[in-house]
């Protein structure tokens, strides 16, 4: 279908956007709810007066090393990025703005190797997409990226359904035949696919003064895919999910709590009929946490083998994203409360607190208080088993903090 808008600028905007930041940037096996939520017990929140540690949400609660599987890092904010992880727990970190073998792998690789705490997810270079043959293309650059770069998943952004034309300029849909063997390849290495598709339902609403997403889009007007000359976004998910049920073999990360947080039902259905598909809750928990908190804390213990915690944090020498952008910069000082506001919401039980993306909806959020083991899932372990990683392990010498690499080794970069 011939699209009416100029694709190029649109896809030069979606570089701006919440999940394509910095540059151009199995099969796990899914492990299947085993109903421990009844045999978790319910946390003592705010029960103890005699609590000297732990956050004031949840006294006494001591919260694992975290692991973050959705940011979009540069390496040339290497101390930006090392100051962070201290100071918010965070012991592996996922940069899902890796690059492509042509512009960004080699480096980040590095970096990687310097810093075991940052894995990589590499990018596909959509540049050679009408030369013949750039599905077996792209499988054989994520080959190399995973094989020679130590890459631990691939990176989707929306512009695949959203923006990327085939010459004629007709849209390039989610499931187009094309990347069926990047799809497969993903599974042959046993690396997930973090996929993003669609955006908030506001984003198809027209832009006015009604939109609850109005903030954000004012700033941002290239955000909105209001009218003919976008897809609907039903139709966006439903290429998506086509995508996941014909590779069942690959695992797929589907970022944004699945790009459908406004209806958990639907997510919950989502999750039912597609075992090979895991959800982030990136820069979405405005969304997640209108609903009641008991319908969301059951969804999550439900499913609390297929949920990753992320925050769409954006790190580079001139910018910080914190799940969002607005008028107003964030600076460095802004990280901590930012990540704060993810734990008040899962680990507390606190009704009305604000939630971590201020420009992302002028409403309060209900805290869910997650089982302390549930917790431990979707901060920890959840990724750790999906990427096949363990935590580099911190040692102190005479003053001087080092981080060795996990014992599983890491693939050097060649020269
Ligand atoms: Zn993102």
């Amino acid at each position: 279908m011939p699209r009416s808008v100029n694709r190029v600028s649109a896809f030069r905007n979606a570089h701006a956007c919440t999940c394509t930041l910095v540059a151009l940037a199995s099969a796990i096996a899914l492990y299947a709810c085993r109903g421990s939520a009844e045999r978790v017990s319910e946390p003592s929140v705010g029960a103890s007066a005699a609590a000297t540690t732990g956050p004031s949400w949840r006294p006494n609660y001591e919260r694992p090393t975290i692991v973050d599987v959705h940011a979009h890092l540069s390496s040339r904010a290497v101390d930006q990025v090392s100051q962070v992880l201290d100071a918010n727990g965070i012991g592996l970190i996922v940069n899902l703005s890796g690059g492509t073998i042509g512009r960004g792998a080699k480096r980040n690789a590095e970096w990687s190797t310097r810093d075991p705490r940052i894995v990589n997810f590499a990018n596909v270079e959509w540049r050679a997409r009408n030369v013949e043959g750039f599905g077996e293309f792209a499988a054989k650059s994520l080959e190399i990226a995973v094989k020679r770069y130590g890459f631990k998943g691939l990176k989707i952004s929306k512009a695949l359904g959203l923006f990327l034309t085939t010459p004629d300029d007709s849209r390039i849909p989610v499931d187009w035949p094309e990347l069926d063997p990047l799809w497969r390849m993903a599974g042959t290495l046993g690396v997930p696919v973090a996929i993003h598709t669609g955006d908030p339902k506001a984003f198809w609403e027209p832009v006015d003064e009604h939109n609850e997403r109005y903030a954000e889009l004012s700033v941002h007007p290239n955000w909105s895919f209001h009218g003919p000359a976008f897809p609907s976004r039903e139709q966006l998910l439903a290429e998506r999910e086509r995508v996941i049920a014909r590779h069942r073999g690959t695992t797929f990360i589907c970022v944004h709590f699945g790009n459908n947080p406004e209806d958990i039902t639907a997510v919950d259905r989502f999750l039912d009929a597609n075992p090979n598909a895991v959800l982030d809750v990136s820069a979405r928990l405005p969304e997640i946490g209108r609903h009641p908190a008991d319908v969301v804390r059951r969804f999550f213990i439900k499913h609390q083998d297929r949920i990753l915690f992320g925050t769409d944090l954006g790190l580079t020498p001139s910018m910080i994203m914190l799940g969002s952008t607005g008028e107003d910069e964030p600076t460095l000082s802004d990280v901590k409360p930012f990540y704060d506001a993810h734990w008040r919401y899962f680990e507390g039980s606190e009704r009305q607190i604000s939630h971590p993306t201020p420009i992302q909806g002028d409403w309060k959020i209900d805290a869910i208080a997650l089982p302390e083991p549930v917790l431990r899932k979707l901060y920890q372990t959840n990724a750790l088993k999906l990427l096949k990683a363990t935590l580099p392990q911190r040692t102190e010498t005479s003053g001087e903090t080092k981080i060795d690499a996990p014992a599983t080794p890491t693939v050097k970069p060649a020269q």
